[in-house]
C-alpha cells in the first residue's frame, strides 16, 4: 500500500498548524511549529501570495487527511460513505474518521500519535471484542471494547503514551487504564470533537 515517507512535520509546517503527528516530540520544543512556523521549501518564509478560495478549502482537505493519515483515495471513499448517510455530510465525515480503530487507539491514550497506533494494530497487538484485529482502519460500533493483548500489555510504546495523556479524556469513550482496555460507548457529535479544521471547506471542495 501507498505510504507518506517524507517528513511528517513537513505536513504541519505546510499548513501552519500542529497536526500532532509525531507522539511526545509534538509537546515539545523540538516541535518545529515552534520555531519554523512556515511552509518549508527555499520560498516558505517569502511565500505571500494571496490564496483562492478554492486554495483555502483545499489546504482544509489536506489538513484533516493528514491528521488522520490518510491518502487521497481513501478520504474521498469516506466523503462518499458521509453523502450517503442521513445529516451533515461534514459532521458525518467527521464521526467516521473518528470511529476508525486507529483513531480510537490513539485517544485512549494507548498510543502517542495515530502513526503509531497504526503500528500496533498492525502488529497484532489489538483485540476488538476479545478478536484480533489488526486492520488500522476497522471502523467501530458503539459498545465495541477495545484490549491490548495480554502478551503486549508490557510495552514501553503504550505506558509513555498513557503518561502522557494523563487525565485527557472524551465523552464518547471509556477507558480502564489498569487493565488497558476501552470502550467506543457512542459515535461522537462533532461539538465533542477537538478537530481544529472545518470540514464544511472539505464538502464544498468536493461539491464542485
Ligand atoms: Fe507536527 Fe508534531 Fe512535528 Fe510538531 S513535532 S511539527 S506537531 S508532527
Amino acid at each position: 500500500m501507498a505510504r507518506y515517507t517524507d517528513s511528517v512535520c513537513k505536513l504541519c509546517r505546510r499548513e501552519r498548524q500542529k497536526l500532532f503527528l509525531k507522539g511526545q516530540k509534538c509537546f515539545t520544543e523540538k516541535c518545529p511549529i515552534e520555531t519554523r512556523n512556515y511552509p518549508p521549501g527555499e520560498h516558505g518564509l517569502s511565500r505571500r501570495a494571496k490564496v483562492s478560495e478554492y486554495g483555502i478549502q483545499l489546504r482544509e482537505k489536506q489538513k484533516i487527511k493528514r491528521i488522520y493519515g490518510l491518502l487521497e483515495t481513501q478520504f474521498r471513499n469516506y466523503f462518499k460513505k458521509a453523502i450517503s448517510q442521513k445529516g451533515i455530510t461534514g459532521e458525518n465525515l467527521v464521526k467516521v474518521l473518528e470511529s476508525r480503530l486507529d483513531n480510537v487507539v490513539y485517544r485512549l491514550g494507548f498510543a502517542g500519535s495515530r502513526k503509531q497506533a497504526r503500528q500496533l494494530i498492525r502488529h497484532r497487538h489489538i483485540a476488538v471484542n476479545d478478536r484480533l484485529v489488526d486492520i488500522p482502519s476497522f471502523i467501530l460500533s458503539p459498545g465495541d471494547v477495545i484490549k491490548i493483548k495480554e502478551k503486549s500489555k508490557k510495552l514501553d510504546l503504550i505506558h509513555n503514551s498513557l503518561k502522557r495523556v494523563k487525565d485527557t479524556t472524551y465523552p464518547w469513550l471509556s477507558v480502564d487504564k489498569p487493565a488497558l482496555t476501552g470502550t467506543f460507548v457512542q459515535i461522537p457529535e462533532r461539538s465533542e470533537v477537538p478537530l481544529n479544521a472545518n470540514e464544511q471547506l472539505v464538502v464544498e471542495l468536493y461539491s464542485k
